[in-house]
Parts: C-alpha cells; sequence; structure tokens
C-alpha cells in the first residue's frame, strides 16, 4: 500500500543532506529565551537576532506587555469565537478604529494573522470573472488567497510596472473587475516597488490596487504608514493590508479601505468567519504597541540609519547583498552548499539569520535573509558584520580580492 507521506520523500532527502551537511536542521531553530528583542539565547549561548521581523524591538514593549496583562486579568485570555459571532468584544472594534484612524481611513478589518488578512481580503474581493494581477515574487498568503479566488490568475514580472501595463491593456474591454496586489517592501530581498509607476498604470486601467505593507508599515512613511505614504500616493491605495506581528511585535493582520463596501466583505469572507478572533490580550499590547510606534518616530529613523550600517559593512565586504537600503538585507550566494555552510558558521559565531533555499527564493539561488532592528546598537551591527566576514571566508564565498 502507498504510504500517505511517500510525497515527503524528496524533502525528507533533502533535509537528510542539509542536517548531514550543516549538522543542524536551520528549519528548526529553537530560541531558549529571548534575552531582549536584539539578543536570544539558542543552544545556551547569547545569539544576535539578525533575522526576525521585530523591526522597531516592540515585542518587548514594556507598555504592550502591561497592557496585555491587564487585559488578560479584565477580559480573559481568549475569545472562543469568530467576529461574527462571540469573538467580538468591545477591544476589537477599539483596535479596528484606532488602526482605521491612523491610517486615516473609513474602516478597517482585524484578522487573526497577516495570513489570514490576504487570504480573506484576495479570496474575497476577486470572483469569478474577474482578474488578480499579481507581481510574481508575492508572498505565500497572496499566492493561497489566489488559489483560493475563482478569478483569473496574471503574474507580472517583479517590480516591473511596465509589464503590468501590459498585461492589462490585454484586458481592455473584458467586463470583470482587475485586482492588482503589490507588497511594500518584499520580505525575502528587502526590493521596494515603484509604486508611483503603478498607480498611474491603476489609474490608467482603471483596475484597483491592494498594497502588503506587512514589512514596510512601521518602516517606510513619515507616520510609518509604508510605501504608500512614502510615496504619497495614499488616495490611489484602495486596499492596504498588513499584520502586527513584525513592527508591532504582536500577531493578527488588517485591511484598511476607504470602500464602504468593507463592512460586505466581513460577511462574504471565510478567512475571517470560520476561525476564532484574537484575543484579548494580544489586541490590547497591540493597541499600546501602536501608541508607541505613534509617539517615537525616531525609531524609524534609527531603522534606517541601522539599514543603512548593515547594508554598507555587507556591501565593504563584497558581498551580494540587496541593492536598496531597508530593514529587509539578503546577501545571495551562488550555491546551496556554500549558503548552508555559512549559515551555520554564523550560528556558530553568535549571529541568527534566516536561510532561505530555492525553489523558495526569487532567482533559484539560495539566501542568507538578514534583518535590522532599530533597538541593534551600532557595535552589534558591526559585530555581526566581522562575524559574516569570518562566516563568508569558512565558506568560501568571499570574492578574491575581498
Ligand atoms: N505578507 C507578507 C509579505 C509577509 O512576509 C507575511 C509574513 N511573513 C505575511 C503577509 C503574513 O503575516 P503573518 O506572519 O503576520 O501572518
Amino acid at each position: 500500500m502507498t504510504s500517505i507521506f511517500s510525497k515527503f520523500d524528496g524533502i525528507a532527502g533533502a533535509l537528510g543532506s542539509l542536517v548531514e551537511a550543516g549538522g543542524r536542521n536551520p528549519f528548526s531553530v529553537v530560541i531558549e529565551k529571548p534575552v531582549s528583542s536584539t539578543v536570544g539565547i539558542i543552544e545556551g549561548r547569547e545569539t544576535l537576532l539578525f533575522g526576525t521581523n521585530n523591526y522597531l524591538g516592540l515585542s518587548q514593549s514594556p507598555r504592550a506587555i502591561k497592557a496585555a496583562q491587564e487585559a488578560a486579568a479584565t477580559c480573559g485570555v481568549g475569545t472562543t469565537g469568530s467576529r461574527i459571532a462571540n469573538g467580538t468584544q468591545s477591544l476589537h472594534r477599539q483596535l479596528e478604529r484606532r488602526i482605521a484612524d491612523y491610517f486615516g481611513r473609513r474602516d478597517a478589518m482585524v484578522f487573526s494573522t497577516g495570513y489570514q488578512a490576504n487570504l480573506g481580503m484576495i479570496s474575497t474581493l476577486a470572483g469569478k470573472d474577474d482578474y488578480l494581477i499579481l507581481d510574481a515574487d508575492s508572498h505565500a498568503s497572496i499566492y493561497d488567497g489566489s488559489r483560493l479566488s475563482p478569478a483569473q490568475v496574471i503574474r507580472f514580472r517583479h517590480n516591473d510596472a511596465d509589464d503590468l501595463y501590459k498585461r492589462l491593456k490585454r484586458l481592455d474591454g473584458t467586463p470583470g473587475a482587475k485586482l492588482i496586489v503589490v507588497e511594500g517592501i518584499y520580505s525575502m530581498t528587502g526590493n521596494v516597488p515603484p509604486i508611483a509607476e503603478m498607480v498611474a498604470v491603476k489609474r490608467e486601467t482603471g483596475a484597483y490596487l491592494l498594497v502588503d505593507e506587512a514589512h514596510s508599515f512601521g518602516v517606510m512613511g513619515e507616520h510609518g504608514r509604508g510605501i504608500a505614504e512614502q510615496a504619497g500616493v495614499e488616495a490611489d491605495v484602495d486596499f492596504i493590508v498588513g499584520t502586527f506581528s513584525k513592527s508591532l511585535g504582536t500577531v493578527g493582520g488588517y485591511c484598511v479601505s476607504d470602500h464602504p463596501e468593507l463592512e460586505l466583505v466581513r460577511l462574504n469572507c471565510r478567512p475571517y468567519m470560520f476561525t476564532a478572533s484574537l484575543p484579548p490580550e494580544v489586541i490590547a499590547a497591540t493597541m499600546a504597541a501602536l501608541e508607541d510606534m505613534a509617539e517615537h518616530p525616531e525609531l524609524r529613523t534609527q531603522l534606517m540609519d541601522n539599514a543603512a550600517r548593515l547594508h554598507a559593512g555587507f556591501h565593504g565586504l563584497g558581498l551580494n547583498a540587496s541593492k536598496q537600503v531597508s530593514p529587509v538585507i539578503a546577501v545571495t550566494l551562488e550555491e546551496i552548499g556554500q549558503a548552508i555552510v555559512m549559515w551555520n558558521r554564523l550560528l556558530d559565531l553568535g549571529v541568527y539569520v534566516n536561510l532561505s533555499l530555492p525553489p523558495a527564493t526569487p532567482d533559484s539561488r539560495p539566501l542568507l535573509r538578514c534583518s535590522v532592528m532599530a533597538t541593534h546598537t551600532a557595535e552589534q551591527i558591526d559585530k555581526a558584520i566581522a562575524i559574516f566576514k569570518q562566516a563568508a571566508l569558512d565558506a568560501n564565498a568571499l570574492p578574491a580580492a575581498a
């Protein structure tokens, strides 16, 4: 009889060789204890964290911790139900109002994760005769949302506004609505889209635009509202989707919009309707972290200074690091074996980053995905750069001249 698990034979073999090559499984690293936002205990040792999404360090916010404790004490630790049944407490409505106000929008929907926010918005908005126009390097939650939708899916070349235009023009005269989906900062590479050009395409073709600001919320724009704020195009974005699990340091997703029909999406959106709502302590911590973010714009300046420091350091070593400066900096390597050795050496020497292997990477080369926080000190960044140099030497991954 066929084993139900035989479909995993390929991945089991790949994982086996991965562990054999490096001595540990890169996908089951345990942070035994977070010491601060930037340091965690891994394998019993203090390790610098350069592979989180905690851009502003707010997972450790004292105000958010206190708010969570108080909410749990007064409202309990869970809602035991869906937003459209027993799972909406006053706190949920308050958070929706605050997030809508933060973006200056009419309304907001709060989801249990950012993944579900994309899954829900994309699958609900794009119906049978509609078209979903996706950047080829879209996050899994965007692709999964498009699979749940009956709409026709069309991909355009990553960050290429001309290709987007061409593909939309081919749909001229078709009756369905067109929804373009792009991200503010691409999570693996740190690439930032030419959003103003994409907005021009949207305007000319009459499409709708959804921007996933998962990695750009709290990071870009004067108030941290993301790439649309930074580029001055917020009025042209129909739906902004985001997550609380990165800059705000908690968990949960949202969509803000000025379209009054958002209220109707609530009643048609399966990933919103058929799952339990966020627990009170998470909602309270998220509102507190949002206050932290609003009151401390200097965190964003510090974050970008830190990103520039790590970016310059990597380029100084001759590593093939992301071109644009953003808190996500990817170091691309040529061979998987090299990436595995280097990732393991980094951890041996005290730096944790994310290892990303093809086919999960955009151009079929392996990546070491690094992320920077506002709370990293200059010394921590310099130490990480020095450790990168050593690990790259050990992995034979530095150009000859370096
Ligand atoms: N969108 C993007 C671009 C992401 O990178 C992620 C998470 N990595 C999500 C959505 C989903 O967010 P969450 O992890 O909060 O569910």
